[in-house]
């Protein structure tokens, strides 16, 4: 047995020369007392290669794997493009027009601060519901609001939000008609205390006046470009 005892230095040198390619040849010379333990050598490097191997194999993996977490990460990152373009939930009131006197703004014109966005239009404009609701209010003297609003509607949203348009030449829906996001309502005008034609656009959080809030603001929110 004393024959397979080994100098532990000369076994960690036996095992770096037969790792590092030079095989059992040169490791015999050192002497006879491991020449027999230098048939352990290639066992031992074919051990340690095979866990290399392994440890490098796993590492190859670890990196497929990463590699492959990383594209799926890119791909679920990357916006999907609807292929069909959905009716937005919200729409501009007039297609074409230019921003006039804006919300919040003093002036002349009104008792209070601006309660609405005013959008300059030819007369005759059509005016569309800015979201999906109901018709709550119709009619000349704001819908009865007030009659500096002219002829004005006022829509009830599902998220209840409320739209109103006003200075309207012509009303066309009716008090507790549904209307779809887009549908024509009315024709812009200048009817009530309007400074020229225009529609005064405005948000509220009830169907009255005294409720509104920053309608462009408002409308940006909910992916309008005015
Ligand atoms: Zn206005």
């Amino acid at each position: 047995m004393s024959k397979r005892v080994m100098n532990p230095a000369a076994r960690i040198t036996a095992v770096a020369l037969a790792a590092a390619g030079l095989g059992a040849t040169l490791v015999a010379g050192a002497g006879s007392a491991f020449a027999a333990e230098g048939k352990a050598a290639p066992a031992a490097l074919t051990v340690s290669a095979a866990v290399a191997a392994q440890a490098d194999a796993q590492a190859h993996v670890a990196a497929q794997v990463k590699a492959a977490v990383a594209k799926a990460a890119a791909v679920k990152a990357t916006p999907v493009k609807a292929v069909k373009k959905a009716t937005p939930a919200w729409v501009k009131p007039v297609t074409t027009y230019a921003l006039s006197a804006s919300f919040n703004q003093g002036g002349a014109m009104w008792a209070h601060k601006h309660s609405g966005q005013d959008f300059a239009v030819p007369v005759g404009t059509p005016v569309k519901a800015a979201s999906a609701g109901t018709v709550v209010k119709a009619g000349p003297n704001g819908g009865g609001d007030g009659p500096a609003y002219g002829n004005a509607i006022v829509i009830k949203h599902a998220n209840g939000t409320y739209s109103q348009y006003a200075h309207l030449s012509k009303i066309q829906v009716n008090i507790g008609q549904k209307v779809g996001a887009g549908q024509q309502i009315a024709l812009s005008g200048n009817t009530g205390n309007s400074s020229g034609p225009h529609l005064h656009f405005e948000i509220r959080t009830t169907p009255n006046y005294g409720s509104a809030v920053n309608p462009m603001a408002f409308l940006r929110a909910h992916g309008v470009g005015v």
